[in-house]
């Protein structure tokens, strides 16, 4: 399990794919799975519902593929919009396949993707934490996201880690972060849920930059400072997508080389479905990680 694997070892490294929309290409995503696997990654993560897609039926097979391909997954699984009793049946299946690892999420989803009868039965992603505990025990471990930068929706920073806190107490035994820009952010917060007796793993998300509509769509749903450097970079070479493909990639390996130097739990790399990010990053990094 990835939680027994965190306890042994520092500086994870694994990679966040998200399945096709409701008409997509599933052959795609896990042809990027295949190669994604070929570099040994600690686990991939697949997400739920995200990124406007759809394809909620697909996280479960593509994390069946990911399994085939003899690497660890992890399973997203959003709260909102579900009854108990469709958790219940999705963590049933889950089980069946011997899929027992999942990212506990409240979800962004819109209303509309509430039951017949608009029904919710969580709130928050520790409501969801403490219902799989109760139901399913030990059997499944449980990921939880956590935010360096404060979630949007949060006043401040503090009492998202307050909040945090509850999704620990619950029973979550990693967390995952959002993205962030700028590594002195993510080691404050470090330092912040320490201080709050939160000492479980922390790993890393790091998303590399590569184009400026991508950047500019991500900010705008999360808190993430963009550092003035890499801006110039976007503005620069807005036209030329080779080369900001590669300045995105060299900006994510600095990231990655000074997080991994720093000791941190490991790095969790948003490939956003493109492999060769991650391999361009992973033979960047291949001496570091040895
Ligand atoms: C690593 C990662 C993976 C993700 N994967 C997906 C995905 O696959 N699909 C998808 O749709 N979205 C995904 N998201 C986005 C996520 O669903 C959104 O950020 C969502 O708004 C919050 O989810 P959460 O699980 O962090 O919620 P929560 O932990 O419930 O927090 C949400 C907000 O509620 C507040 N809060 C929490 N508990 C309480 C409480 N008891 N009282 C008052 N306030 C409280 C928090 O401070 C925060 O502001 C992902 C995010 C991350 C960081």
């Amino acid at each position: 399990m990835i939680r027994d694997l965190l306890k042994q070892k520092r500086g994870s490294v694994s990679f966040e794919v998200f399945p096709p929309k409701r008409d997509g290409n599933l052959e795609n995503v896990k042809s990027c799975v295949d190669r994604l696997a070929k570099l040994s990654p600690d686990f991939i993560s697949v997400t739920y519902g995200a990124n406007g897609g759809g394809g909620k039926n697909y996280t479960m097979e593509i994390a069946e593929h990911v399994k085939k391909c003899g690497v660890r997954p992890l399973a997203h699984l959003t709260a909102t919009g579900h009854t108990q009793r469709q958790i219940k049946t999705i963590l049933d299946s889950l089980e069946e396949k011997n899929l027992l690892s999942v990212l506990a999420l409240r979800g962004d989803m819109p209303l509309e993707d509430a039951d017949e009868d608009g029904i919710c039965d969580f709130n928050y992603a520790s409501d969801l934490v403490r219902f799989i505990r109760h139901y399913k025990g030990e059997k499944f471990e449980i990921c939880g996201a956590c935010y360096p930068e404060g979630h949007i929706d949060c006043d401040c920073l503090e009492s998202d880690v307050e909040n945090l806190r509850r999704k620990v107490d619950e029973g979550a035994d990693f967390l995952i972060s959002q993205l962030f820009f700028e590594n002195n952010i993510f080691f404050e917060f470090l330092d912040l849920i320490k201080k709050k007796n939160i000492n479980i793993p922390i790993i890393a998300g790091i998303m590399p930059a590569l184009n400026a509509k991508q950047i500019i769509h991500i900010l705008s749903l999360c808190n993430a400072k963009f550092p003035k450097k890499f801006s110039r970079i976007l503005a620069k070479y807005e036209e030329k997508p080779e080369a900001l493909f590669d300045a995105g990639v060299a900006f994510a390996t600095e990231q990655v080389i000074d997080l991994l130097a720093a000791e941190i739990d490991g790095i969790h790399i948003y490939t956003m479905n493109r492999p060769e990010v991650a391999e361009r990053i992973h033979a960047n990094i291949l001496q570091v990680i040895m």
